[in-house]
């Protein structure tokens, strides 16, 4: 029998319209959609009373607008949110190690090793939504269950600002009134085939057999009949076990200014940076990701002459690595770091002066944002020299 575990998944909620909101106090109570206007603008966020006018995320902004004529557009600040997003992950690591963020405002956290110290998944969950919302001014939604699957469903259940949980005990029968639509993987086209043969909510899929799913709807379908259960043992991946560390971030429009995106990226690095530090990990190579407005994915990588945590060699290959690409507007821009060793103190580089100027500052760096957050701190493209 495996062990029980308590898993938090924690979402933000309407993110980029929350930020906003809180920065500029005439756009609260207002819909406000967040993104590009352009023609080729997306809603990259809606703010909850843009979506009483049925207005969502990745839809066309001229469709939106339409829905919502009072809408107030607002184009984003990626980098702000990059560093809102650092100390939201900062935050939720005060509760576990095992920590894996799946996306800039979106974590599972597994929380077993320290319900002793800090109390049950529950109180953990609340504890950190009121940290979230008196140092950043944002709400959270989170769901607490056994799994990460259920704990994903949970936090969409009672949004904004919910709190929804999920035991272990009974948790097929809590699953089983869900629509099927809210299953990881099924679209609206697998929704359609499901529903064709009567299978319209989790416990409709608790009744098939596995072989017979299998039979009518290949070999991928298995899953669902466990899933429907709430039976999902993928573990949550903290750093200290993960192959790599990255960040990287999609927008809802172009960023035609590559000072925009290199800012992006330099933010990127220096989350990489504090995370392998705090880890005591250096990494060998870098990757940097880059999606262009046709979404081609352009993928590069570089090893480093020796292994690194120290974000100014580190941003100097990534943004080497950025700079080589033929530059066109950017849909998406990405860093990784890989290639792990452990940090050994480092007795024979003890008398360079460059290195130990260097850790002086990352560990400087380190110990604000820990403090005061991402923001803080947040050094610009240019303060780097250039190379
Ligand atoms: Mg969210």
């Amino acid at each position: 029998m495996a062990l029980s575990r308590t898993i938090l998944h924690v979402d933000m909620d309407a993110f980029f319209a929350s930020v906003e909101q809180r920065d500029d106090p005439s756009l609260r109570g207002r819909p406000v959609l967040v993104g590009g206007r352009g023609g080729r603008g997306v809603v990259a966020a809606a703010s909850y009373e843009a979506r009483r006018f049925g207005c969502r995320s990745a839809m066309p902004m001229a469709q939106a607008v339409r829905r919502c004529p009072s809408a107030i557009v607002v184009p984003p600040s990626f980098a702000k949110y990059e560093a809102d997003s650092a100390r939201i992950m900062d935050i939720l690591e005060t509760a576990s190690p095992l920590l894996e963020p799946i996306s800039i405002d979106e974590a599972f956290v597994d929380v077993t090793g320290s319900l002793r110290l800090l109390g049950d998944g529950p109180t953990i969950a609340a504890d950190l939504k009121r940290v979230i919302r008196d140092e950043l001014g944002l709400n959270a939604s989170v769901g607490v269950a056994p799994c990460k699957f259920a704990a994903k469903i949970a936090s969409d259940l009672e949004k904004p600002d919910g709190l929804t949980v999920f035991e272990e005990e009974g948790l097929a029968v809590r699953l089983s009134t869900l629509p099927i639509g809210r299953m990881w993987g099924i679209g609206p086209k697998s929704k359609a085939r499901f529903e064709a043969r009567g299978i319209r909510t989790f416990g409709d899929l608790q009744n098939w057999s596995a072989e017979s799913l299998v039979a009518s709807f290949g070999a991928a379908s298995a899953r669902f009949h466990d899933l429907s259960h709430g039976r999902d043992d993928r573990p949550v991946v903290g750093d200290r076990t993960a192959k790599s560390v990255g960040h990287e971030q999609t927008f809802g429009v172009d960023l035609a200014d590559p000072r925009e995106v290199e800012g992006v990226l330099l933010r990127h690095v220096e989350r990489v940076a504090a995370r392998l530090r705090r880890r005591n990990r250096r990494a060998r190579s870098i990757v940097v990701k880059i999606r262009d407005g046709e979404f081609v994915t352009n993928t590069r990588s570089r090893t480093l002459s020796e292994p690194t945590d120290r974000t100014d060699l580190l941003w100097e290959t990534a943004r080497t690595l950025f700079r080589e690409w033929k530059f066109r507007p950017v849909r998406l821009v990405g860093m990784s770091a890989e290639r792990f060793e452990e940090a050994v103190p480092d007795l024979f580089s003890a008398g360079d002066e460059e290195n130990a100027r260097n850790r002086r500052l990352d560990a400087a760096t380190d110990a604000i944002r820990d403090r005061f957050g991402g923001e803080a701190i947040a050094r610009t493209a240019s303060a780097f020299p250039p190379g």
